[in-house]
């Protein structure tokens, strides 16, 4: 869109903000290299065997380079690089490869032909598989690069601050980005829990994803970023561009220096608690800024295990989490197998729409054995640790009589019994749900992908699957209304928590906790302590009756005074 300001033409793109911030500096590509043809002439016999010899040469440079990098990486960066590395050694994938060079296919050709049938395995099995996609069309470049005598496809390399822009990033691309370098990121594609995103908000870097229009901004063009707003602007005046990066940089400051627990500018609490996977995880929250557990995801421990652990063995899996938080409240939420989550000894292996099909509680109502042996687990869990305050919620529960029963179950282990609010069915029914359970907590990221009928994996859909979306807020709204009307915690649990500004207009809400990657509090807490619990009000007013996210987004701004 073009803007005529006193005699300056300025050009702004728009994307979904997934992290806050400001920054000026020149746009730098990111490119991948144009895909050769699927075909090419058929290699000679004698030549087969040579042409297998460079498949391995180039797919074993790949692995190495990226083994090199994890090595000098560390942290989730170093696990990314890793699981990218191995994907350029896998004996099946290789196999296919070698098979069609050996039948006189070009390596390049051998290559692509590979990949694409992997990727439509991939595609099929759903979830966690089909977002391997991206790792293997990444590896799938990089060979080719090799095979071709050309420089592996990447970031560009740079020696001062740029914008990297690209039409979607990588794992391998992203993993131990400097964010003193990328001091902006902003794709064409992807979502609020895209990979991309992921990493931005670990390390801090504002982000824009879903940037439509991004093609039009030139390679070296200076771009005004306002990862708070989600626009890019080409042609700002460079003082003026400066100005906002400091003043953003106040902000940074403020957030650097911000310590919980979190209060509002007029000193009302608000409860920031972790999203957690594991007791490393938990442990790291609590010498952060978490006052607790607010979603402990116990299904993530269990991704590669073929057969459900006993008892006593989910107990030790459980009990870090408890020891880390001796004397506050841990949210455990049973296993949300299923879909985006496929737990091998949990989740039915043939779907045609997972997302829609037995996950969350409804993997345990196929298999009760599954849910009670995990209740009694956190329960001898708890006994070790009998300061901690352990809550238990259900995942993906629609129907009242889920609810029922799980509490039944959670209450006969003297367990605090909550459901998670994620299929508009319970946001519906919330009186009767309220009625039933001690707590709620809202998951706004399957509640948008539910209302929103939008994929949460899908690139192409990140307006429809923005928790912003007026919809959604009405939903959490009339949650958090009726958890006020009966006096029982509604919290927040999904990205949506992680989002300052969305944070403000929870609060005003009446949301009671909010939970989120502990690196993600400290903003948050700042955001809240420049703000009155009134003004907060205010907001959550205000984004009644927005007509899109973005309307939503600039109400709440104004409400708050940060317009
Ligand atoms: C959610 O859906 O918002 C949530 C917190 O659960 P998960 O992201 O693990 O599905
Ligand atoms: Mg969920």
């Amino acid at each position: 869109m073009n803007d005529t300001h006193e005699s300056v033409t300025t050009t702004t793109v728009y994307g979904t903000p997934v992290v806050p911030g400001v920054a000026y500096a020149p746009a730098a590509w990111t490119r991948r290299p144009p895909m050769p043809p699927q075909t090419a002439p058929e290699l000679a016999e004698a030549e087969r065997a040579d042409a297998v010899k460079d498949f391995d040469t180039a797919t074993q440079a790949v692995a190495d380079g990226l083994f090199q990098r994890a090595s000098a990486a560390d942290g989730h960066a170093a696990e990314v690089l890793t699981v990218t590395a191995s994907l350029a050694t896998d004996r099946a994938w290789k196999r296919e490869a070698t098979g069609r060079i050996l039948k006189g296919t070009p390596p390049v050709q051998a290559t692509m032909a590979a990949t694409a049938k992997f990727i439509s395995l991939f595609e099929k099995a759903g979830g966690l598989m089909e977002e391997r996609t991206t790792d293997l069309r990444d590896v799938r470049d990089r060979v080719i690069a090799h095979l071709q005598g050309q420089p592996e496809p990447g970031i560009p390399v740079v020696d001062h601050p740029v914008v990297l822009l690209a039409d979607d990033l990588s794992p391998a691309d992203t993993a131990g980005l400097r964010p003193e370098l990328y001091v902006a990121i902003a794709t064409q594609v992807g979502g609020p829990t895209s990979h991309t995103s992921i990493i931005a908000r670990q390390l801090g870097i504002p982000c824009i994803v879903a940037a439509r229009e991004l093609a039009e901004i030139p390679d070296g063009a200076p771009v005004l970023v306002d990862a708070h707003e989600g626009t890019l602007t080409l042609g700002v005046d460079e003082g003026d561009a400066l100005a906002a990066v400091a003043e953003d940089a106040q902000r940074v400051a403020l957030i650097r220096q911000w310590r919980g627990p979190a209060r509002t500018a007029d000193g009302v609490p608000v409860q920031l608690l972790a999203n957690v996977q594991d007791g490393a995880g938990a442990r790291a929250a609590a010498e952060g800024q978490a006052e607790g557990v607010g979603l402990f995801r116990t299904e993530l421990l269990f991704l590669d295990t073929p057969v459900e652990p006993s008892v006593e063995s989910q107990a030790d899996s459980y009990a870090p989490v408890f020891q880390a938080f001796p004397t506050s409240k841990v949210v455990v939420r049973t296993l949300d197998a299923g879909s985006d989550k496929p737990v091998p000894f949990a989740t039915l292996s043939e779907e045609f729409n997972p997302a829609l099909g037995v996950r969350g509680i409804r993997t345990t109502g196929h298999n009760e054995a599954l849910l009670i042996n995990q209740l009694d687990a956190v329960a001898e869990a708890a006994k070790t640790q009998p300061g901690t305050d352990v809550w238990v919620m259900a995942p993906m529960v629609s129907t009242l009589p889920e609810a029922e029963w799980f509490t039944g179950l959670a209450h006969d282990r003297g367990l605090k019994a909550g459901i998670m609010i994620e299929v508009p069915s319970a946001v519906i029914l919330i009186d009767q749900f309220l009625q039933i359970v001690d707590f709620v907590s809202i998951g706004t990221n399957d509640l948008t992908q539910y209302t929103m009928a939008a994929d949460r994996m899908s690139p192409h859909l990140a307006e429809y699957t923005d928790p912003w979306q007026p919809a959604v807020l009405e939903l959490i709204a009339r949650t958090a209304r009726e958890g006020l009307h009966q006096d029982k915690p509604v919290g927040v649990c999904g990205e949506a928590a992680a989002d300052p500004l969305l944070a403000c207009v929870l609060t005003g809400m009446g949301i009671t906790s909010l939970s989120m990657a502990t690196n993600a509090i400290p903003p948050v807490g700042a955001q809240l302590s420049q703000v009155t619990l009134e003004q907060c009000r205010s907001a959550a007013t205000a984004v009644h009756g927005a007509r899109d996210a973005k309307d939503a987004r600039n109400r709440a701004r104004g409400a708050l005074g940060l317009a």
